[in-house]
This record gives structure tokens, C-alpha cells and sequence, in this order.
């Protein structure tokens, strides 16, 4: 694994959410490209872990490019729902990727299966695969995970895609009622990036 200082770097994402809480986590020093600047696509998301989606993104848009890149994937598991969407989460927004729609879709799933959940504890978790891919083949990955609860209803405005429905353990608020750097503290995101840090 290469030792250098990373001065530029990929982000394999065309999610603007994503794209903006990675870019508050990383250094300022370093040089940020994104797929947009090259006018890539992104690629199809047929691994069956977070981790192989995560490796194929980073491999991809390094191939494409000959730049380092760092990937992101994520998502939310829900145990009732037998831990859907997982990593299909951004496509349960539809082609657009739109959130209220898939949130709309995880009330509907719970309504289906028990019709009383809004008095339950629905738990659920967020989890984070960061990969960074060199040009040379070489590559790590690091898992960040943070446990919780599903809200009855959404609260909150900022964040993006679930965090309004998602309240993280020991809280009262959803990540969307959270200012960003709380969330930072605590967030699937945050955690796996600490540990992959000492690569960047
Ligand atoms: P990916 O681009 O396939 O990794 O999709 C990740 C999807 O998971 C996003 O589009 C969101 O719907 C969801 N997601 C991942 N991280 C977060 C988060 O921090 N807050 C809210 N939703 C998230």
C-alpha cells in the first residue's frame, strides 16, 4: 500500500449528500476531483456487500481516470424489514434518487409487516464502506457502522437520504435534527473514514 502523501484524490460519487460529508471529513491540503469532472458514469452497483460495491466503484472510477480514488457505499438496514433496503437504499428513491420517496417506501414496508410498529422499537443500522483504490491495483477498506432506531415520522431538515427517520442510539433526535457535525461525531461515515485516514 502506497506510503506517499495523497495530494489529489477521486471521489467516486454522484451523490451530492455523500459528496458533501466526505468532502467536510477529508483533509483541506488535498486536491478533490470528482466523476463529473472527467464526465464519467457511474458504474452498475451489482456487488452483493457494501464492500464489493464500495471496491468495484473505486476500481472503476481509478481505471477511468489514473487517479487515486476513494469510494463510499452505504446504507440502511432495517431488522424488521430483514434488513432492506441494505445496498439497495439509493434505489429505493427510483431512478432520481429521491428520499422522500424512499422513506415513504420504508413506512410502507413497516405498515406491512406489523401495523403497530410506530409504538415499537424498530431497530435499525447505517453502515459505510470507504475504499480507496491506487492506480497500481493496490487497495484498502475500512467499515464504520452506528446502530439505532426507526422515527415514527420524519423529522428534521438537514443530512440527506434516510437521516430524518433515523435517531442513532442514546439520542433523541434524527440525524436530520442533528447540525452536521454532530452527526460527524457518531455517523457510519466518520467512523469508517478514521480508519482510513492514515492512508490519505
Ligand atoms: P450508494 O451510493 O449506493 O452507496 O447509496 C447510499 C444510499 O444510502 C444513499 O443514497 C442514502 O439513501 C443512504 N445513505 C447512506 N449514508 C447515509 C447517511 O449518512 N444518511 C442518510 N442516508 C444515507
Amino acid at each position: 500500500m502506497s506510503k506517499k502523501k495523497i495530494n489529489e484524490l477521486l471521489i467516486g460519487s454522484n451523490n451530492k449528500g455523500k459528496l458533501k460529508e466526505i468532502k467536510d471529513l477529508l483533509p483541506k491540503n488535498i486536491k478533490i476531483f470528482l466523476p463529473q469532472n472527467f464526465k464519467i458514469i457511474s458504474p452498475k452497483e451489482n456487488g452483493k456487500t457494501f464492500k464489493e460495491n464500495s471496491f468495484l466503484k473505486a476500481k472503476y472510477y481509478s481505471k477511468k481516470t489514473g487517479m487515486i480514488c476513494l469510494s463510499d457505499d452505504s446504507g440502511l438496514e432495517i431488522d424488521l424489514l430483514n434488513k432492506a433496503p441494505g445496498i439497495h437504499s439509493s434505489r429505493w428513491g427510483g431512478k432520481k434518487n429521491n428520499f422522500n420517496l424512499a422513506i415513504n417506501k420504508v413506512f410502507i414496508e413497516l405498515n406491512k409487516k406489523d401495523n403497530n410498529w410506530k409504538n415499537k422499537k424498530i431497530k435499525a443500522r447505517f453502515i459505510c464502506v470507504l475504499t480507496i483504490y491506487w492506480p497500481d491495483g493496490k487497495s484498502v477498506n475500512t467499515l464504520g457502522t452506528v446502530g439505532g432506531i426507526i422515527s415514527e415520522k420524519k423529522k428534521g431538515k438537514n443530512g440527506f437520504g434516510y437521516d430524518p427517520i433515523f435517531i442513532p442510539k442514546g439520542k433523541t433526535l434524527t440525524f436530520a435534527q442533528m447540525k452536521p457535525n454532530e452527526k460527524y461525531k457518531i455517523d457510519h461515515r466518520s467512523l469508517a473514514f478514521k480508519k482510513i485516514k492514515k492512508f490519505l
